[in-house]
């Protein structure tokens, strides 16, 4: 039976991830682009995969930054790999950082906190002491986790509302951490080598939305995203992606919406006469060839 291997990227920059691990570094993302195109046949995500018989390996990229189009977009290109990006609407083009990055920059850009913070809030009213960079990355996960699993997204904006104050931080977006502006969203739709797919409008976790809230966030990602590129959006991906952020209701309204295939997070690969609409990806860490040549293999089993 034939496999399909589905890499899952979010970022390819240098900088400094050590919270989220999302970015990979240009150099280990061209070798890992070498090794793959030498060793394995590339599909699109959109291709027809039942085609043919040898086992295969796909790129795609999740949220939409910036530095797909820098960074990914000009290896890809000179690998000759093409990739699909899903992209969250709602953050092209504001200048803002992603909700989990607006955590990190919040928390971490200025060199001295007060000491203790004490968050505001019907349900989660609760006092951290922030005194130490690491209590301080400890926050941060909580947050994170917390928005993660809230239904109400716009409770980040009033909790990021009183982190600025109480830190006396002002709004400027770290520009290493842009969201894409709609002209290199443009650009990443006129390559040859990359799809775009909708990721939501707000980036949230599809599986505790209400059907009605579904519908906005994937039927707007997807509007919104055929608007800007003037091409049908057919593809889509769940937001953190593993079995709890998704539910019967996110297949439905995605077919619903003229969605061909959806993909997961659920760590495995596709196989011949599995759903289209659970497509299983493997997320990448910036590791060393020898890793990532390892992780390939275990799941391609040779
Ligand atoms: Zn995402």
């Amino acid at each position: 039976m034939k496999k399909v291997l589905c890499l899952l990227y979010h970022r390819v920059n240098a900088v400094k991830d050590e919270i989220f691990n999302l970015a990979v570094s240009p150099e280990h993302f061209e070798e890992q682009m070498n090794y793959i195109k030498s060793k394995y046949d590339i599909l699109r995500f959109e291709d027809d995969w039942e085609q043919g018989e040898r086992d295969a390996v796909v790129v795609t990229f999740d949220d939409g930054y910036a530095d797909n189009y820098i960074y990914a977009l000009p290896i890809l290109e000179k690998t000759q790999v093409p990739a699909t990006i899903f992209i969250s609407t709602g953050y092209v083009n504001s200048g803002k950082e992603y909700w989990w990055d607006e955590i990190v920059r919040l928390l971490t850009v200025k060199k001295q906190y007060p000491a203790k913070f004490t968050l505001e809030d019907k349900l989660y009213a609760y006092t951290w002491e922030t005194d130490t960079y690491e209590k301080r990355v400890e926050l941060i996960k909580t947050l994170h986790w917390l928005l993660k699993m809230e239904p109400d997204y716009r409770l980040a904006f009033e909790w990021f509302e009183q982190l600025r104050k109480w830190a006396d931080i002002d709004n400027t977006a770290r520009k290493e951490n842009l969201p894409v502006s709609i002209e290199e969203l443009k650009a990443l739709s006129d390559s040859e080598l990359i799809t775009l797919g909708a990721h939501t409008v707000n980036h949230i976790s599809l599986g505790s939305q209400t059907r009605e809230q579904q519908e906005y966030e994937i039927g707007k990602s997807i509007r919104c995203l055929n608007d800007y590129i003037g091409k049908s959006v057919e593809t889509f991906s769940f937001p953190f992606g593993s079995a709890v952020h998704y539910n019967s209701d996110t297949l439905d309204i995605c077919r619903n919406n003229g969605i061909k295939k959806s993909a997961t997070t659920v760590k495995k690969v596709w196989r011949t006469g599995d759903s289209l609409y659970e497509i299983p990806r493997v997320a990448i860490d910036d590791c060393e060839l020898e890793d990532f040549i390892k992780c390939v293999s275990e799941y391609m089993g040779d």
